[in-house]
């Protein structure tokens, strides 16, 4: 409700008074041309509430208020300080009406972060120029009020000049209904030209759970093809196969509250520091308060999740299934199993003896390179646990044996009854926000709604039913990595990609880009305007982002949270539910009938209705439920007055004898092994601050100040063997592909192994980014594709020249810069938080530069480049912009944590570096 705070009279022109609106002190400002002005009174220097009493002005052409304290200045339209970038002041709708000065409060909303699968609740604050700032909802269940460095700065990613803001045909404007009809003119010629399974669908587990039924209903009810995917495959595939395969259904059966109550977590393939940062938080908050509580690592690299274990286990790359079964072995000779959990609730053990004979933890030592000591210990520890709860994530899935790599792993709680118990059970960490409300509504190519299967007749006739139409083409659709190897070939010929980014995220990135360049229709459904894929686009429908839509998603523990819109999408960007509706009833005429929705909630009812009996049944639950009683999670049936928190916890299992199965899980190593041409072995993964292909995180300074550019990390014996230092420009080659960039030594890595962030892409190197090296082999069941695992070369690159280009960051000048990172050799951007948030842009030539693109790139950034080799510090803490080195010579002269957060203010924030800086203070 919009407040009358006073007679425009009674302020003095060119001066401010301070005014409660909404209960927040306002300081509102009359201009001599009579326009009012309002911010927040508190000057965020002083943290004194005195901005009324500053001086109005101009300043290099912003109008300003200038504080009275230390004399900063806050524009007046978007808050933002002119002397510091990351200090911002919230901004309110102020207007004149009937001679009153009329202020707008600020609007809270509880909305769910979009970025990983932990699915934080947040408190998004909003004005009329956008969402001001976001904290962490303490009401949500998943996070209690915290936020990691990624949430905590979704506010800095809302900057409309690097969004999508009108539907474009080959790069002209067009209105919707130009550009709708266009595409479904296309998708009509070229099905009746070739049939339905000539066009496809590749959309995103950051969809919203209605977008997505929207998206498969389409593909499946209405265009007749199966050819729906989305890059959940690239993510949690594995996971669901192997949950199906053990366990009979996709349904992770453990909780976040299980952390509290487990006396061993054992974390494979995951980063959870950096990849899950509140997840993890949570698991040092239960490690705090129970010293007895035992954290098992098993991961390569020597992570910051690693380094914080009681037992980490450095096995080689991809022997995650050899180290399984020697452990099962462990338990079978040391008396571990449960046998009355095994003779009753589980089949097939018998399959598993020649496994189990086989894999001595002698023999797993020598194929997964660990000491034995460390395998029986593991699986001593796992044994020995009263709960034993596994939390695993890409290290295991993202592989050519990855839902093996799953079902070893849930061998290990079948045999011993770890499940369906306070704190014990296997528990895959959902890479993405929504990937698993993807899967309720069957939105995959092998999936139907409510996690029924394509493959099962009575399934397809049942969800014809439900839709009202005769049939579901019962032909399997292609796969992520089928799909765009078909649109290669050709097969596919028209392809639909919605809120998500193959040219940079799927595997062999050069090929997909091949594909999709020779694709002969291509529409791209995206937010921002720079994504790889708008590249390849015929056509470029703006969606809204987070933020601007209404939905649902579910997270990692099965819970639904609701997602709200604080602000209208910007420009003509529609929400992406919407941009398929239309589509859908212009495509057909029986779109209307099938598409009749009229907003989410409608898509969410009917979602609802297909769940009715099935394992996931959410009969029970509504918006107005989820608005009233919070996040829930599933199975929620009518009647019940609340979520299932723990799944089998009965014993009884979905598979057709209600048993859990064993899985003979035979190891087999990585699809590329390193050999004398490419004799290292690459794996990829995550960074702290950066999430998937850097759409939304690449906007925003403070995120690159933790890894503030692409660069392979080696073992120090590595740099040394090749004759290189530590900075050094090199050469990285795969079978597929080629990128130059620096390269650096850290006590993380195993010799022989080297890791790239999974995040670097055309936007921010020279090439087609880290896919550019990876594999497209896939696991037989799942389909994932073996993105951890690469062999590649490195190689010096001589450069003779070297320089780097700086000026005032604009999405603009992003955007152009960009365009120059395939025209040298070696190219990196990069964004620097200061006074001044600073573009960066390095290059380096094997020749001699070319002198006209110097003086293009001079005029570009304002002034010329400086010359020769440069290095960023790494800032640890990127709330407060604390370096490493500042915290490493505090640490020297005896600062211990507290020290540390007391004097430099690090990791008193978000707290995502608290475990680097337990880990330096420990150093
Ligand atoms: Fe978002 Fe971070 Fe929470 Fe993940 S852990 S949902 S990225 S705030």
């Amino acid at each position: 409700m919009a407040v009358r705070v006073c007679p425009l009279e009674d302020i003095v022109p060119g001066a401010g008074v301070a005014a409660l609106v909404g209960g927040e002190q306002v300081a509102i400002f009359r201009l001599d041309d009579e326009s009012v002005h309002a911010v927040g009174n508190r000057d965020p220097f002083s943290n004194a509430n005195v901005l009324s009493r500053g001086i109005v002005g101009d300043l290099k052409s912003e109008l300003v208020v200038a504080s009275p304290v230390y004399k900063q200045h806050f524009n007046l339209l978007t808050g933002r300080c002119i002397e510091d970038a990351s200090a911002r002041i919230p901004v309110y709708a102020a207007r004149v009406e009937e001679g009153w000065v009329v202020v707008e409060p600020r609007r809270q909303v509880a909305t769910t972060c979009c970025y990983c699968g932990v699915g934080c609740g947040v408190v998004a604050t909003a004005h009329k120029h956008g969402v001001f700032s976001v904290k962490g909802d303490p009401a949500h269940p998943a996070n209690h009020g915290r936020l990691c460095t990624k949430g905590a700065a979704l506010h800095l990613s809302t900057d409309k000049g690097a969004r999508l803001l009108y539907p474009e045909v080959r790069g002209e404007r067009k209105t919707w209904d130009e550009a709708l009809e266009h595409a479904a003119g296309e998708f009509r010629r070229i099905i009746a030209a070739h049939g339905p399974d000539a066009v496809a669908f590749y959309i995103s587990g950051q969809l919203l759970t209605e977008d997505y039924y929207v998206f498969n209903k389409l593909a499946k009810g209405l265009v007749g093809t199966n050819n729906v995917d989305t890059n959940s495959r690239l993510c949690m595939s594995s996971a669901v196969a192997g949950y199906k395969q053990s366990l009979g259904a996709d349904a992770p059966p453990c909780s976040y509250e299980d952390i509290d109550a487990a006396d061993l977590i054992l974390i494979a393939g995951s980063n959870t520091a950096f990849a899950h940062p509140i997840l993890y938080r949570r698991i040092e908050d239960a490690r705090a308060k129970s010293p007895g509580l035992k954290l098992v690592v098993i991961d390569p690299r020597a992570t910051v999740t690693a380094r914080a274990a009681d037992l980490h286990l450095a096995l080689k790359p991809g022997t995650d299934i050899a180290l399984f079964n020697a452990m099962l072995h462990v338990l079978r000779r040391e008396g571990f199993f449960a046998p009355s959990f095994l003779d009753k609730h589980t089949e097939n053990f018998e399959e598993l003896q020649p496994l189990l004979d086989f894999w001595t933890p002698e023999k797993a030592a020598e194929v997964c390179e660990l000491p034995v000591e460390s395998i029986v210990e593991a699986a001593r520890l796992f044994g020995g646990a009263k709960a034993a709860l596994s939390l695993y994530c890409q290290g295991l899935n993202q592989s050519a044996s990855g839902t093996w790599k799953n079902c070893a792993l849930i061998n290990l709680h079948l045999a011993t009854g770890q499940i369906g118990r306070p704190g014990a059970g296997p528990f895959s960490l959902t890479g993405q926000p929504n990937a698993m409300g993807g899967r309720e509504v069957g939105g995959m190519a092998n999936l139907l709604s409510a996690h029924r299967d394509l493959s099962n007749p009575a399934d397809r006739a049942e969800v014809a039913k439900l839709w009202g139409i005769k049939t579901v083409p019962d032909k399997p659709g292609k796969t992520a990595v089928e799909m765009f190897e078909a649109i290669g070939r050709g097969e596919i010929k028209a392809v639909w990609i919605a809120c998500t980014n193959p040219a940079q995220s799927m595997p062999d990135a050069n090929a997909v880009r091949k594909a999709l360049s020779a694709a002969e229709f291509v529409v791209v459904q995206e937010a921002f305007r720079d994504a790889e894929t708008c590249d390849y686009a015929d056509v470029l429908l703006p969606a809204a982002s987070w933020g601007e839509k209404e939905g649902t998603v579910t997270n990692s523990e099965r819970r639904i949270s609701r997602v709200r819109a604080a602000v209208q999408p910007p420009g003509e960007a529609r929400t992406d539910w919407r941009i398929a509706v239309d589509f859908a009833r212009r495509f057909s005429a029986a779109g209307e009938k099938l598409f009749p929705f009229r907003n989410p909630e409608q898509i969410f009812d009917e979602h609802r209705e297909t769940t009715r009996g099935r394992d996931l049944d959410i009969t029970g639950l509504s918006y107005a439920v989820l608005d009233r009683d919070g996040p829930q999670q599933w199975p929620y049936p009518e009647g019940a007055g609340s979520g299932r928190v723990r799944l089998y916890a009965d014993g009884v299992f979905p598979t057709p004898s209600g048993r859990a199965r064993f899985v003979a899980t035979e190891y087999m190593p990585p699809a590329e092994e390193p050999d004398g041409q490419f004799p290292i072995r690459l794996t990829t993964g995550r960074l702290r601050d950066q999430w998937h292909s850097m759409t939304r995180t690449g906007l925003v300074a403070r995120l690159f100040s933790h890894s503030p550019e692409p660069e392979i990390i080696v073992a120090e014996s590595d740099l040394q063997k090749n004759g290189l230092s530590n900075l050094a420009l090199v050469r990285v080659t795969s079978r597929r592909g080629s990128l130059v960039m620096k390269i650096r030594a850290s006590d993380d890595m195993r010799p022989g192994d080297a890791f790239i962030a999974m995040h670097w892409g055309g936007r921010f190197m020279g090439g087609a980014g880290t896919n550019a090296l990876t594999v497209p082999a896939i696991d037989p069941y799942s389909k994932q594709p073996e993105l951890k695992h690469a062999a590649v070369r490195i190689e010096p690159f001589a450069a003779r020249w070297r320089g780097a280009f700086a000026a005032i960051a604009t999405p603009e000048l992003q955007r152009a810069a960009g365009a120059w990172l395939t025209r040298f050799d070696y190219a990196a951007l990069t964004l620097a938080e200061g006074p001044e948030i600073l573009l960066r842009l390095e290059l380096a030539t094997a020749g001699d530069p070319d002198s006209k693109a110097l003086a293009e790139l001079e005029k570009l950034f304002g002034q010329p480049p400086v010359t020769g080799a440069a290095a960023f510090e790494r800032a640890v803490c990127a709330c407060f912009k604390v370096d490493e080195s500042q915290i490493r010579a505090a640490v020297a002269a005896g600062a211990t944590l507290a020290r540390l957060q007391k004097d430099l203010k690090c990791g008193t924030n978000c707290g995502s570096c608290v475990p680097e800086l337990r880990r330096l203070a420990a150093a």
